[in-house]
């Protein structure tokens, strides 16, 4: 941390805020095609993974359970969401187990067949576990595409309260203010 850098509270690891911030960030990095390991093995230290190793080979393959997920979040209906969510967690989740990882970690729940698993099944099972628990917690949609012009960002919608539209307060403001401009410019 910089000299004069304002101390933030980290977010407890595995919190719903925690997940849906991971979820967030590596679904929108993965998004960009000339996201590579390095980008990537940076996130997941960011959020709690000790010493993660990856490959290109694991990115691509991690690309893909991604555009899955992505499907997931872009659903309007809770139905759609459940089905999508039905398939992946059919295809890559195993029994769940609870792991502490040797005692790095408080115990939290696993859906992924081994702590050595792929990174693309740990990332397939544990996000498509969290997607469908704040689906039977909320029992509304997990998340969506931001609603922004030219803006595909996703975000994982976690607050109460009337359904989130936009990846962040930035992309919320300029559509306002856009929208605001086009009335102006019709009355005027
Ligand atoms: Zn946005």
């Amino acid at each position: 941390m910089a000299p004069g850098e304002p101390f933030v509270e980290p977010t407890p690891v595995g919190s719903t805020r925690a997940l849906a911030e991971r979820t967030t960030d590596l679904l929108n990095a993965l998004a960009d095609r000339s996201t590579g390991a390095s980008t990537i093995t940076t996130i997941l230290t960011r959020h709690g993974e000790i010493d993660p190793e990856l490959d290109e080979e694991d990115v691509a393959a991690l690309r893909e359970v991604a555009v899955e997920l992505r499907h997931v979040l872009a659903a309007d209906t809770l139905e759609g969401t459940a089905t999508r969510l039905n398939t992946l967690l059919a295809r890559e989740a195993r029994p769940p187990r609870l792991a502490d990882h040797g005692g790095s970690h408080p115990w939290h729940l696993h859906a992924d067949s081994d702590d050595e698993a792929p990174w693309d099944e740990w990332f397939a099972a544990s996000t498509g576990l969290f997607l469908a628990s704040l689906v039977s917690q909320r029992q509304r949609l997990p998340g969506g595409v931001c609603a922004a012009r030219d803006c595909e960002r996703v975000f994982v919608d976690t607050a109460h309260g009337s359904g989130r539209r936009y990846c962040s307060r930035r992309c919320a403001t300029r559509t306002r203010v856009a929208a605001h401009r086009r009335a102006r410019g019709r009355t005027s």
